[in-house]
């Protein structure tokens, strides 16, 4: 998510740190700050916006002198981007720093504790219960307090640290965040990632899960949490600064592809608590949450995809009755919402100008809105009544891979949650689709691990006209994803079809070797995709099959087929929609696109 630099050694800190901050400046941020040990005190300075603010306050880092520091850029997750939520925090004796990057899950028990012992709080961040309890365990030995904490926070994090008892000393630690160090003549380095220290080192360390480092200016030794030193080999990084930034792939949606496991992780594993599901943003009840009779999502693009998901999933799990529609549609559609309705609206930047506008009506007109957004602090997550974070980090590509895959695992959870106040579904059930939930971070890096594959089939498309994508049911929601991605980013026409429909007018399009995908997750309707792919390869079609495991069947009727590993049949969009992704991103880097930054696209819609 946002960034981490820390430096100890011989040289000034400030600029080390603040040159780093810029090299991860990619990574999306929301506001910056530094803490910098000069002999005698920790000194701090941050602020919300832009690194330029935190460079003209500190003169470039020419006011805060001293060889200890540690930098951040945040990506809000917990209180809305501002000087008082921005890194690095301090405990009450201003004597322990912290920056940190990533989200502590339990924070509101934490804080609860802390408070009752006395700990005040001058932010809204989960982040600063990290720095009080350093400072309630630290008896004068910071490994000691640091390992205490480990055994105490779930979630994520990669942290720096700084002791004011120890002024030459930096320590990091880190579990699910990245985290590296490096080190030269100078000093050592810790940062999230590779960029920030690339000029000043190629040697590269990578720290692993619950790893402490402790460094200073003549080095750095690793431990693991039973404070044993552990030897590592330093990498040698070969790639220059540009495909740093890229952690060695060829482009950010690439990436960002990369990263779905992780951001599925991320998105249910807070929401998810033995057998219960329980996501305390909604803001209601039980009993609340039994009142609702309708749901109607509202978005655009992707989000609107993930939406018409939504749909099946939450009508089919929770039998409550779904209403999706394109924001800019619904907004001058006077739509009928009645006693009962809720309204929600999902967007990844939280500024989608239709989308707010979409909340404003529904709010006018006095029915509770529901946000799931990627952006904390957003125009969407303030306005909405309550907000559903999906914790898909910053997505920098303009085509949506990594927010697309958060957005419909958050409705999984929140058609789990409405069967279960509506009895829909019984316990057993619920804890098998659970479990289900939880296999898919690993079934979708199984996916991404075949790209070879895809990339071998997308070669031999990259000069094709017209390719159509159809399905039924959950799987015409997969095909409307799978065609957006392909005409957004390869620029060759592309439709999306519920399977069934084609023969009322468009198969007449169908020529001799036409790319026709056929999506077919769902068994019970098998039989009646397989039709339709017979009608289009009778036609001349090349048929490309994406269906689930052991359906062989659909062999006799597929030119070529893309296996997606067993799943609960609710869920196969995120499963499915990786081949799709993939080919997409191989079509266009084929035909040599802008695949990052397609012609005429903007990441965030902010316009009519
Ligand atoms: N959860 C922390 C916060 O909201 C850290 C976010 C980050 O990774 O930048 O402050």
């Amino acid at each position: 998510m946002c960034g981490i630099v820390g430096y100890v050694g011989r040289a000034q800190a400030a600029p080390i740190v603040l040159d780093g901050l810029e090299k991860l400046e990619y990574r999306g941020y929301d506001s910056a700050g530094m803490a910098i040990f000069d002999g005698e005190r920790i000194h701090i300075t941050k602020s919300v916006g832009r690194l330029k603010v935190l460079q003209e306050l500190t003169h470039d880092g020419g006011t805060m002198p001293g060889c200890l520091g540690i930098g951040h850029t945040r990506w809000a997750t917990h209180g809305a981007p501002s000087d008082e939520n921005a890194h690095p925090h301090f405990n009450a004796k201003e004597t322990i720093a912290v920056v940190h990057n990533g989200i502590i899950e339990n924070y509101l028990p934490l804080k609860k504790k802390l408070e009752g012992r006395g700990y005040t709080f001058r932010s809204e961040t989960d982040t600063e219960v990290l720095a009080h309890m350093l400072d309630y365990y630290y008896k004068g030995d910071p490994m000691d307090a640091i390992i205490k904490v480990l055994h105490r926070v779930e979630g994520s994090y990669a942290l720096g640290i700084l002791f004011a008892d120890f002024p030459g000393e930096l320590f990091a630690v880190r579990k699910d965040s990245p985290l590296i160090v490096g080190q030269n003549k100078e000093g050592c380095f810790i940062a999230s990632d590779v960029p920030a220290i690339l000029r000043y080192t190629r040697e590269v360390t990578y720290i692993e899960n619950q790893e402490i480092v402790r460094l200073t200016a003549d080095g750095l030794h690793i431990y693991n949490v039973d404070e044993e030193e552990v030897e590592k080999t330093p990498v040698t990084i070969e790639w220059d600064a540009e495909a740093a930034e890229k952690a060695g792939y060829e482009h950010f949606m690439l990436k960002e592809m990369y990263e779905q496991p992780k951001t599925v992780t991320d998105t249910i594993s807070p929401r998810m608590r033995g057998n219960e599901i329980i996501i305390e943003e909604l803001g209601m009840d039980d009993g609340k949450l039994r009142q609702v009779k309708k749901l109607h999502i509202v978005a655009c693009g992707s989000a609107y995809h993930a939406g018409v998901t939504g749909k099946y999933v939450l009508e089919g799990l929770a039998r409550i009755p779904v209403e999706v529609d394109l924001a800019s549609e619904f907004r001058y559609r006077n739509p009928i919402l009645e006693e009962g309705a809720m309204v929600v609206v999902i967007s990844q930047s939280g500024e989608t100008a239709d989308t707010l506008a979409a909340l404003r009506e529904s709010k006018k007109r006095g029915f509770p809105v529901l946000g799931i957004v990627n952006v904390v602090g957003s125009s969407i997550a303030r306005e909405a009544d309550n907000v559903m974070y999906t914790w898909a980090g910053p997505e920098i590509a303009v085509a949506t891979t990594k927010a697309y895959s958060a957005q419909l695992v958050a409705l999984y959870l929140l058609a789990m949650k409405l069967a279960q106040v509506r009895g829909t579904v019984t316990q057993e059930e619920l804890a098998g689709m659970m479990d289900d939930l939880r296999r898919l971070p690993d079934q979708i890096e199984l996916l991404l691990n075949n790209k070879n594959r895809i990339q071998r089939f997308a070669n031999r498309y990259i000069a094709a006209r017209d390719v159509f994508f159809i399905g039924r049911s959950i799987d015409y929601a997969i095909s409307m994803e799978g065609s957006l991605k392909l005409k957004e980013i390869s620029y060759i026409h592309s439709e999306a079809y519920a399977a069934g429909e084609l023969k009322h007018g468009t198969i007449s399009l169908i020529e001799e070797g036409t790319l026709v995908a056929a999506v077919s997750t769902q068994p019970e309707l098998y039989q009646k995709t397989i039709s339709n792919m017979v009608e289009v390869k009778s036609r001349g079609a090349f048929v490309l099959a994406v269906t689930c495991e052991g359906n062989r069947e659909i062999e006799k009727a597929a030119d070529y087929v893309i296996y997606i590993p067993h799943t609960n049949r609710f869920f196969t969009n995120s499963l499915a929609i990786i081949p799709l992704q993939l080919f997409s991103y191989y079509v266009a880097v084929g035909k040599g696109c802008d695949v990052d930054k397609p012609r005429n696209l903007a990441k965030s819609v902010t316009v009519e």
